[in-house]
């Protein structure tokens, strides 16, 4: 079984000219099978923990079908900090379980995919008054490393503060006492979770986006399947399966409203905003987690032309399907910056983008959203409706398993045990980070011949791994006068073909990050590729002016600032 599964990944060597089994223009075959055919296992919600569930069950052998409302991804997989971290202080609320399993999955998903989770080293400067002293911490993160197992050469150094300041010269030098230097790695979340369902794909899962769950089928009282809405057909169809698992994220409670079960525990959401920066307006070197006046931590992190800082964490009662980020939101996260480092100078206006994102947590009374366990927790419903919440991007792997196992028992099968800690999430994936630098070097000249610079290898490099060289292949098709517009035009092409990608905001949001991180690269590119894609998919001149529009209220909310939630 695992054997006949591996040897199926190493035929991903014929993408290039095959229809891949995740092009969109395969939409309506894999459409009219979810339509006709029975399933193992039905699962609700394409983000992480959904695509890392239909990824383990296809995987040991379950018929599986995925439905996704918006865009794989859409949800909250592609609006957190980006990194796959053990979560250094859940260590200080005792959830020694989280830290451990988080800690060790690190180097997992680095094996699995080197392209996409890189090792990231991670400063925390101890300040006079901070929330972590000199002692604890080195104790900590001793403890830390020893929990996810680090090598002997990555675990964690004590600096003194000269050594802090070298590393990061923009850190405020007045009350600092020196600094921990631990591992951490860092990823792209969306890219992680569109990995896993492609992957989840080849094992023969079928997957549809802008396809909502709205209504559960009954047999006997129990859940036999779905009404999914098929927002791209507009119409309602029914798919059928044996067992049904909502991993609908923020949206878990209102399934198991609509299932009748939503009872005992509840999720309490609280929204986080990150807010982006050109690097020369804060020119941070390193990745750094320090100390927000309030005695909350917060994020600094450098990625290509940028630096991030991120995250709030205030309870949210909004619109789960509009979040946006306050004018609040963005003065609390450069007043931080400010604190933490005084030379730098930052306004409202010096933001080139933001993203807004909602925690699916479990509430516990009395907690304030910081306080709240990251854990995760599955509810069965008397209908047999398998939910599950919480958790962390990091942990999606053994959440996965979790759910895996408990479906082969509720089908009363023999668990086949899980194998996606050998399942690579690319097709010929780079060895390992040295791998992946050299593969960077390798780039760079490939790119120069084509007029772009050594942040497109960098980007290239880390976005797709040695999918690179489709889109650089594809890239010698165009002939623009501007080379980043040939490029943008190839992923286009590569998104649309291999990555299921049925709108602008499917490519420019989750395929390639560039609303976030290259905004500026939307303005160059936007209408030439916005007519590749109306040819690919065959939109009508309605549709056409429909996604200009939603293309519009994007750039829209990640470059304005509300005084309010949306509701
Ligand atoms: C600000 C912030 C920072 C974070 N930083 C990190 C970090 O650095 N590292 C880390 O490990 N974790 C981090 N997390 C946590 C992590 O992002 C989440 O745990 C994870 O992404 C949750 O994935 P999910 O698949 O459960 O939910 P989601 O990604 O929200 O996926 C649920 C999906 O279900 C879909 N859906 C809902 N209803 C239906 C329906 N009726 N039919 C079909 N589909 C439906 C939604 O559209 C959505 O795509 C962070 C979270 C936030 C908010």
């Amino acid at each position: 079984m695992r054997l006949d599964n591996i040897i199926r990944l190493s035929e991903f060597t014929t993408m290039k000219n095959e229809l891949s089994p995740f092009s969109a223009l395969q939409r309506s075959q894999d459409r009219q099978r979810l339509e006709q055919e029975e399933f193992d296992l039905l699962v609700i919600g394409g983000g992480a923990t959904g695509c890392g569930i239909a990824l383990d069950a296809a995987a040991r052998g379950l018929k599986t079908a995925l439905v996704e409302k918006g865009d794989f991804a859409s949800g909250t997989s592609s609006k957190s900090t980006k990194l796959i971290h053990g979560g250094l202080r859940y260590l200080k609320q005792l959830d020694i379980g989280l830290v451990r399993e988080t800690g060790t999955e690190r180097a997992i998903v680095h094996r699995l995919a080197p392209h996409l989770v890189l090792p990231e080293k991670m400063l925390m400067p101890l300040i006079e008054g901070g929330t972590y002293g000199k002692w604890s911490t080195s104790f900590g993160l001793m403890v830390y490393d020893m929990l996810a197992q680090v090598e002997k050469e990555d675990r964690r150094k004590m600096l003194s503060k000269e050594e802090a300041l070298e590393l990061e010269p923009l850190l405020h030098a007045e009350g600092l006492k020196g600094g921990g230097y631990y591992a951490e790695y860092r990823t792209d979340d969306a890219r992680l979770t569109i990995e896993l369902i492609k992957t989840a794909a080849h094992f023969g899962a079928l997957a549809i986006n802008y396809c909502p769950a709205v209504e559960f089928i009954y047999e006997e009282e129990k859940v036999v399947g779905v009404m999914a809405k098929d927002y791209l057909a507009d119409d309602r169809f029914a798919i059928r399966a044996k067992k049904v698992v909502s991993a609908a994220g923020p949206w878990v409670d209102r399934l198991r409203n609509k299932d009748g079960s939503l009872s005992g525990k509840r999720l309490h959401l609280t929204k986080g905003v990150h807010i982006v920066f050109p690097h020369e307006k804060f020119p941070l070197q390193q990745t750094t987690y320090f100390d927000a006046p309030d005695g909350r931590m917060i994020f600094a992190i450098p990625r290509g032309r940028v630096t991030y800082v991120g995250t709030t964490d205030t309870t949210y009662s909004g619109d789960l399907d509009r979040v946006v980020a306050t004018t609040e939101d963005a003065n609390y996260l450069i007043n931080v910056v400010h604190h933490a480092f005084p030379k730098v100078k930052l306004e409202i206006n010096d933001i080139l983008s933001n993203w807004a994102g909602l925690r699916p947590l479990i509430h516990e009374d009395g907690k304030s959203p910081s306080e709240l366990s990251r854990k995760d927790e599955i509810f069965v419903s008397p209908q047999g409706l398998i939910s599950i919440a919480g958790g962390k991007l990091t942990g999606y792997r053994k959440m996965a398993q979790r759910i895996v196992d408990l479906v082969f028992k509720q089908l009363d099968r023999t668990v086949i045990p899980c194998t996606t800690n050998q399942i690579p999430l690319v097709r010929d994936p780079l060895a390992n980070a040295q791998a992946v630098a050299v593969y960077i070097e390798e780039l760079k000249s490939r790119v120069k011949g084509l007029d772009l610079v050594d942040y497109h290898a960098w980007y290239l490099a880390t976005n797709y791994g040695r999918q690179a060289e489709i889109i650089l292949d594809k890239m010698q098709a165009f002939d623009d006068a501007d080379p980043e517009v040939a490029l943008g035009r190839a992923e286009a092409w590569f998104g649309v073909h291999h990555e299921m990608v049925a709108s602008a905001e499917d490519l420019l949001v989750r395929r390639t990050g560039r609303l976030y991180f290259e905004i500026k690269s939307i303005g160059l590119m936007r209408e030439v590729v916005m007519q590749d894609l109306k040819n690919y998919l065959s939109w009508s001149e309605e549709r056409f002016a429909s996604e200009n529009k939603r293309l519009d209220d994007l750039v829209y909310d990640a470059t304005h600032y509300y005084e309010m939630e949306m509701t």
